[in-house]
């Protein structure tokens, strides 16, 4: 399998996603094709016209594709959406504009089409209509395709993924990863970009596919169909690599599925310390799908429905109705176990999948999750009634992100208040009411958790953001990925402080982070006190196999000790260090 002829090159990135994968590399390419731009002479005017309605044709066959497949797995208004872009591949507006480049300024198609494109785009942006503006975009979609057609380029990468691929990528968006993750063809990620905590990466670990972020230029290193072996714990990617190599990451698979099966024998025993403290495990959910792998996995509920990947891959959100059978069908399939489902956390790095957002020059700091319901009140509005009427079908709890203020809690929880009462008059049956809590996962809502407490019926720490914004790291940038230390002294002492604030309220306390599925932080959360730990549905099983042969006095000193030290790294060192003496090497 291995050439021995090709040298070995060796990559370091970040560790994403755990496990070992080995396959052939599939470049996927999703930046924006550069356009050649060629002056033409008269004789290849007419052929240049030929090419450009080539090109057309095909497209125009794509997209009919692309719409029945939509329309059947989606339903038909999207197959409408695609209908749309169809339309415009005969829209004189664009068809003619561009024959007229290539005739008259003697320019090659690519280039016409894109300078017809921004011109039809510059149209848009003087609408006023939001809606109307938001069509730019689609006059960008479809004129990438044009430009991809017109240079033989791939466009419809998920058509043709082949199998056991190890996707390698200069960046992919939630959306990407999350369509090619499901496709059950991939073996592995790796990008050039990102962090442990970007979404590509959460996406990763939730469908147990190994992957390494942050690897540089590895888009221009590897090519397509060379053997790659990575390994997602380490963050390490070999290209082509030796017999001996090889040998050895096949040898580590077969531990990890080992291990694996070990660890899924004590799955339905409960997480409880030696001396009888008992932490709920439950799970972290983009999709429906994963409920399966969580039930198998000893899930006792969802800790985090990330609802706003429903509306990533797709051009217009989904409708109250479609969003209502998806959380009927996810509160269904957990049969009464606690489903928490959180609104919509769209801005930041999620982005509405092919339509392009305007970019914000700080998104983490922008107009993302309860900001950006807010501010977009009908789009809010939809869910809460979707999750209104859901809530009847099993025992939902509910939670906004990224809160800051107690304002922002009082304005969320009006508007829900009102689709509550709007509902009731129009008489559909809501049960009894369901819990409303918060994602603390700012500093502001850290340090006022106990002003938060009196009108959370629970917390929810979502350390990604939490580290993100105390340290002041930007989770997706690879530069000061190095930064990011959950066990830094100012995350201990906000964790301290939130856990404090939620049992002197009364209320619960959970956390569904990053962090508390690394077995690494196990006990550490444990002497915190957290009542819940959500996880992706691999790392439930070594948790729990942790909690159950540790005391909880123990963690304590643990702690103690641990938060009388001042750097993070050796707070991290000696956390390591006492891990191993206790539990020898995990998983
Ligand atoms: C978090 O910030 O820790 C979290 C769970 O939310 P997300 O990763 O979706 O931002
Ligand atoms: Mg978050």
């Amino acid at each position: 399998m291995s050439s021995q002829a090709t040298p070995t090159l060796s990559l370091k990135g970040i560790g994403a996603s755990p496990g070992v994968a080995v396959g052939h590399a599939y470049i996927l390419d999703r930046k924006r094709v550069r356009t050649p731009k060629l002056r033409l002479a008269e004789a290849e005017v007419d052929p240049e016209r030929m090419r450009m309605k080539t090109a057309l044709d095909l497209s125009d066959r794509q997209l009919s594709e692309l719409k029945e497949q939509i329309t059947r797995s989606e339903g038909p208004e999207h197959g409408l959406i695609i209908e749309a872009h169809r339309l415009m591949l005969h829209d004189p507006m664009f068809v003619d504009e561009v024959n007229r480049l290539i005739v008259e300024d003697r320019i090659n198609a690519e280039w016409a089409v894109r300078r017809v494109a921004r011109k039809l785009k510059h149209l848009f942006d003087n609408i006023p209509d939001e809606y109307f503006r938001e069509r730019r975009s689609d006059v960008e979609y479809v004129a990438d395709r044009v430009v991809r057609n017109l240079m033989g380029q791939v466009v419809d990468e998920e058509v043709s993924l082949p199998d056991h691929a190890v996707v390698v990528a200069h960046d992919l968006s939630p959306a990407d990863t999350a369509m090619m993750a499901r496709s059950g063809r991939v073996a592995g990620f790796v990008t050039d970009l990102g962090g442990q905590t970007s979404h590509t990466a959460i996406v990763a670990r939730a469908r147990s596919t190994p992957a390494v972020v942050g690897a540089g230029r590895a888009s221009e290193q590897i090519s397509p169909g060379d053997l790659v072996a990575l390994d997602g714990t380490r963050g390490l990617v070999l290209v082509n690599p030796t017999e001996d190599q090889l040998a050895l990451f096949h040898e580590t698979m077969r531990r990890h599925a080992e291990m694996e099966a070990r660890a899924l024998e004590a799955k339905d025993l409960p997480a409880q310390s030696t001396d009888g403290f008992r932490i709920r495990l439950v799970g972290n959910i983009e999709f429906p799908e994963e409920i399966s792998s969580l039930l198998s996995h000893g899930a006792e509920g969802i800790g985090l429905y990330r609802t706003e990947f429903m509306f990533l891959d797709r051009k217009s959100p989904p409708t109250e109705e479609e969003q209502y059978r998806a959380y009927r069908q996810v509160l269904e399939a957990m049969g009464g176990r606690p489903v928490t489902i959180r609104t919509l956390d769209l801005g930041g790095d999620k982005v509405p999948g092919k339509t392009k957002h305007e970019k914000e020059p700080n998104p983490a700091m922008g107009l993302r999750a309860i900001r950006y319901c807010l501010a977009n009140r009908e789009l809010f509005r939809v869910q809460l009634r979707a999750l209104l009427r859901a809530s009847v079908h099993g025992n939902m709890r509910m939670m906004f992100p990224l809160i800051c203020g107690m304002s922002e809690l009082r304005e969320a929880r009006s508007e829900l208040e009102a689709c509550r009462t709007e509902l009731g008059r129009a008489g559909v049956p809501l049960g009894k009411r369901f819990q409303v809590g918060i994602m603390v996962e700012t500093p502001s809502a850290a340090l006022i958790a106990d002003r938060l407490a009196q009108e959370a019926d629970f917390f929810s720490v979502g350390t990604n953001d939490l580290i993100q914004y105390s340290l002041a790291i930007d989770r997706q940038n690879r530069d000061v990925a190095y930064l990011y230390k959950p066990l830094h002294l100012s995350v201990l002492r906000s964790l301290k402080n939130i856990v404090s604030a939620a049992k002197s309220a009364g209320i619960p306390v959970a956390m569904c982070g990053e962090m508390a599925g690394d077995p690494i932080y196990a006990l550490v959360l444990l002497a915190l006190g957290f009542d819940e730990l959500s996880m992706t549905a691999g790392q439930i099983p070594t948790v729990k196999g942790i909690i159950r042969e540790s005391s909880r006095a123990d963690a304590e000193q643990l702690l103690e000790t641990a938060m009388e030290l001042t750097t993070a790294e050796e707070i991290e060192r000696f956390i390591r260090t006492e891990m191993d003496r206790r539990l020898g090497e995990q998983p």
